[in-house]
């Protein structure tokens, strides 16, 4: 995995493993390969604990109750994960890495996650970055919307929370929900 500029691809693959935690390496493994990590040496049950642990300090993130806070939080995951950036290629293309050489695959996580997750929010907003706004689904999101204003993990949450709404207005007699413009997902 290169890390572009706005770090989605990372904060994105947090968001994935964090809603459906990886139970075994060769899960965690084949997930980070999936998404275009480099997977460089065995996985082993150390590398899922450390990954359960960098997404829990991760979710503290996603949870923060204001700006100060998360950028507060994801300073000291920086300062605990992060190596000084270097210059690689041993994927055959030059890239950096924010992590010293030949670490497990939990510890790689932990510099990409942070750095990842820093460059979305300085790239594209602080508040980028939450859980779904349907009260039972606790699913996390990175927003890269146009408009940084998705509320929805998805749009059967969208049009969940459609529903709810629309029944919620005082007066309702089941009418249709055409009238409504659409949800922002
Ligand atoms: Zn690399
Ligand atoms: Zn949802």
């Amino acid at each position: 995995m290169h890390l572009n500029p706005y770090g989605h691809d990372a904060v994105n693959l947090a968001a994935d493993l964090a809603n459906h935690p990886p139970q075994t390496p060769a899960e965690l493994a084949a997930r980070c390969g999936d998404a275009g990590l480099a997977i460089e040496s065995p996985v082993t049950e150390d590398d899922v604990a450390r990954a359960r642990a960098v997404l829990a300090q991760w979710e503290t993130i996603v949870d923060a109750s204001d700006e100060r806070e998360r950028a507060e939080l994801v300073n000291r995951m920086l300062a605990e994960s992060a190596a000084y950036p270097r210059l690689t290629d041993h994927t055959g293309v030059w890239h950096l890495h924010y992590r010293d050489d030949g670490q497990p695959l939990g510890s790689v996580l932990f510099a990409l996650i942070a750095v990842g997750t820093a460059l979305h929010l300085v790239g594209r907003g602080m508040h980028r970055l939450r859980r779904c706004a349907v009260p039972e689904c606790d699913t996390i999101f990175a927003d890269t919307s146009r408009t940084g204003r998705q509320r929805y993990c998805s749009q059967v949450c969208a049009n969940r929370d459609a529903v709810r709404r629309h029944r919620a207005r005082p007066g309702h007699r089941g009418q249709s929900l055409a009238k409504q413009g659409p949800s922002i997902v």
